[in-house]
């Protein structure tokens, strides 16, 4: 049998309902590749018997010809998805050992459809971060490698982050999808890392129930998968009302794969000229030409756009995210999960406790945050650092408005850096990695990264599309088009 790995989502939904071959068979194979993929670090748990377990219900099922929507695919769940009585750690010391009583809602959508779980994928700590390199379990390894012949071709290149083990592990083709989450660009900025496809729907599309919180009203579920068609079939699936999110939606979710496919024409894509910043490599800036000439061609009118405030933008989210995750993080306190050390009294045991739980980049944002929620700085920092989130969120509202139906910008302003390569001196180096996402998590709007080149030392390159608040369905038909006119991007052939 050829290497069922190689298949996308939906050829292997497919070729399951065929018969062409069995769930089982199907896990296995994937297991095969996770266990093969150690020196990548995606995983920071394997489930496999979780796997195979599904997977024979999966085959049962698909015998009787009662197929769930993603009957026996193999997934992999980010580790800030608690899921029920598996180790969950947010790549965290502090959460080391943690097995929760409950699932989250997302992951708990996933297998009510049949997905089947090959474990849990490493991340950067509590999901902070832009390269993966601050995760407790070790740093993710892209399996992307600069081009032969440049001098640094064998040097580790980093998936991105937060969500860089789903990255990876998709890129590598260890699972055919995976879950992650999207702050500040999380998903989209490791998708375009790695030469995958990953979508932050708008605010409240996908419930946070029983997700780890970072900072909550910017946090987002949402899938990175192979291509444009594998994503929408796994936001389905993952997105919906939840009661137990008072934040979640009550609208209908549509059928996202049919907008894959559908025609541009006469849609107006919106190019805003804030985003031509400096700190963008002239490879970025002619892709981005080449995205607009894409559009255009498959019949899109492309309106120059203003979106005023952007350059606001990363210095506000900076501000409004580390607040939010130091209110957040108060929980962990050796009481109730994780790591406890022990110590004379219950102060000193809280400090303890978190100063040996939380890593270097946690603690920095823990500081930050309680620094500008501080009586006599709260209205110079959060309160401005507020007011801007608004005016950010009014451009975009203008831009809609003005009949724009969907927003095409660079995912990131430069290729996959090399591991070490950035922020050990000066944090800020990193922060401008998210220069060009962040505004969309300000605004709660959808987002997607789609793969769109190659750059020249031969790593990928993505482009994003930011739609209207519930409207995914026009970036899965935008984003598909762009992935039909684009240079194919080849995922890295296996080295590790
Ligand atoms: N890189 C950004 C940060 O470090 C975004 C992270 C995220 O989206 N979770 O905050």
């Amino acid at each position: 049998m050829s290497d069922l790995t190689a298949l996308s989502l939906a050829a292997a939904r497919d070729g399951l309902r065929a018969k062409r071959f069995s769930a089982l068979e199907l896990n296995e194979a994937s297991i095969t590749a996770v266990a093969a993929a150690k020196p990548l670090n995606c995983f920071i748990t394997e489930t496999p018997d979780h796997a195979r377990r599904a997977a024979r219900v999966a085959d049962e099922r698909l015998g009787r010809g009662e197929a769930r929507p993603l009957e026996g695919i193999p997934l992999g769940i980010k580790d800030l998805y608690c899921t029920l009585g598996v180790q969950t750690t947010a790549a965290s010391r502090i959460l080391q050992g943690f097995e929760p009583p409950y699932e989250s809602t997302v992951s708990a959508n996933l297998w009510r459809d049949g997905a089947t779980m090959l474990g849990k994928l490493n991340l950067d700590e509590f999901a902070m971060g832009s390269s993966n390199e601050t995760s407790f379990f070790g740093p993710v390894v892209s399996p992307w490698r600069r081009r032969e012949g440049d001098e640094l071709s064998e040097a580790a290149i980093v998936p991105g982050g937060s969500s860089g083990g789903s990255a990876a592990a998709v890129a590598a083709r260890l699972c055919f999808g995976a879950t992650a989450t999207d702050t500040g660009g999380s998903i989209r900025q490791p998708a375009a890392f790695t030469g995958t496809v990953g979508i932050k729907p708008t605010y409240g599309r996908c419930s946070r129930w029983g997700i780890v919180a970072f900072a909550s009203s910017l946090d987002q579920a949402g899938p990175i998968a192979r291509d444009v068609r594998d994503c929408a079939i796994l936001l389905r699936s993952m997105a919906g009302h939840d009661p137990k999110d008072t934040t979640s939606v009550d609208l209908p979710v549509p059928d996202y794969e049919a907008a894959v496919g559908a025609s541009m024409k006469g849609r107006v894509i919106g190019i805003p000229s804030e985003y031509r910043m400096d700190g963008m490599s002239a490879e970025v800036e002619a892709l981005w030409e080449r995205g607009i000439a894409w559009m255009r061609d498959a019949g899109a009118d492309i309106r120059e756009i203003s979106l005023p405030h952007t350059r606001y933008a990363l210095a506000a989210y900076y501000i409004v995210a580390p607040a939010e995750a130091s209110s957040n993080l108060a929980r962990y306190d050796g009481v109730r999960y994780g790591l406890r050390v022990p110590a004379r009294d219950v102060v000193d045991m809280y400090e303890e406790t978190r100063a040996a739980g939380f890593g270097r980049e946690v603690r920095r944002r823990i500081m930050v945050g309680t620094y500008v929620l501080s009586a006599g700085y709260y209205d110079a920092y959060y309160v401005r650092a507020q007011k801007i989130r608004t005016l950010i969120k009014r451009d975009f509202e203008n831009a809609f408005a003005a009949g724009v139906d969907a927003i095409l910008t660079p995912a990131t302003p430069t290729a996959a850096f090399a591991a070490g390569e950035k922020g050990s001196g000066d944090p800020i180096e990193m922060y401008l990695n998210d220069v060009f996402t962040v505004t969309v998590n300000m605004a709660g709007l959808p987002g997607i990264a789609v793969p769109a080149g190659v750059s020249a030392n031969g790593l990928p390159l993505g482009l994003q599309l930011i739609g209207r608040a519930f409207d995914e369905a026009t970036l899965f038909t935008a984003a598909a088009a762009i992935e039909a006119a684009a240079p194919k991007v080849e995922l890295p052939a296996r080295w590790w």
